[in-house]
C-alpha cells in the first residue's frame, strides 16, 4: 500500500479499536499490538496518558522497537476523580497534541494509552477527540486503552473489547507487581 506520504503503509483499511473494561490486560494487549505491527515494519506510535511516573518496564523495552515513537503524558502523582488540578488538565491537552501531530498518516498504529481515562475524568472534552480519531487517514488503525470508555467512543468504535475482571490479587491484598503490573 502507497499512504500519502508515498511510503508504504501495512493497512489498506485502519480500524478504531477500544479496550475498556476494569480487568487486567488493556495496556499490555495494545503493547502486544505494537510488537506485532512493528514487526511487519509498520511504524507505530504509543501515546501514554496519566503516566508520568518513570517505572514502567515498557519505557526501556520500547526504545529498542525501531521506528517506535514512545511518549509519555501526565505528572507522577495519582490522579483523584474530582480533584484534578490544572496541570492535570495541561498533560492531557499536550497528550492530544501529540495525538494529532501522531495521527497524520506516518504511523500504521497510533496507541493511545488511558485516553478512555483522561475522557472519563473530563480533563480533555469528548467532541475534539471524536473528531479528530475520524478525520485520520484511512490507512491508520488507532487503539484506545483504558477503563471507562465513554459511551459515543464506543459506538465509534470499529472494535471493543472489555476487561472484565473475574479475579484480581489486588482484592486480596497484593500489591503491584514489577514485571507484571508496571
Ligand atoms: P495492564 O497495564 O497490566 O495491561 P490495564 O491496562 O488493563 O493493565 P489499568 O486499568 O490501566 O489496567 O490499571 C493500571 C494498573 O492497575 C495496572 O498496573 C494493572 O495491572 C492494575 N490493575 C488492572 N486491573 C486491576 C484490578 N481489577 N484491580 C487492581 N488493579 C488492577
Ligand atoms: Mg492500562
Amino acid at each position: 500500500m502507497e499512504g500519502m506520504t508515498g511510503k508504504k503503509t501495512v493497512l489498506e483499511r485502519g480500524l478504531l479499536e477500544v479496550y475498556t473494561g476494569d480487568g487486567k490486560g488493556k495496556t499490555t494487549a495494545a503493547l502486544g499490538l505494537a510488537l506485532r505491527m512493528s514487526g511487519h515494519g509498520g511504524r507505530v506510535a504509543i501515546i501514554q496518558f496519566m503516566k508520568g511516573w518513570d517505572s514502567y518496564g515498557e519505557i526501556e523495552a520500547l526504545k529498542r522497537i525501531p521506528g517506535l515513537r514512545h511518549e509519555r503524558t501526565g505528572t507522577p502523582d495519582y490522579v483523584y476523580r474530582g480533584q484534578e488540578r490544572p496541570v492535570d488538565r495541561m498533560e492531557a491537552e499536550r497528550g492530544l497534541d501529540l495525538a494529532r501531530e501522531c495521527l497524520g498518516g506516518e504511523f500504521d498504529l497510533v496507541v493511545l494509552d488511558e485516553l478512555n481515562v483522561v475522557l472519563d475524568f473530563g480533563l480533555l472534552e469528548l467532541q475534539p477527540v471524536l473528531d479528530l480519531l475520524r478525520s485520520r487517514p484511512f490507512h491508520v488503525e488507532v487503539v484506545v486503552t483504558g477503563r471507562g470508555a465513554p459511551r459515543d467512543l464506543l459506538e465509534a468504535a470499529d472494535l471493543v473489547t472489555e476487561m472484565k475482571e473475574i479475579r484480581h490479587p489486588y482484592t486480596k491484598g497484593v500489591v503491584s507487581r514489577k514485571g507484571i503490573d508496571y
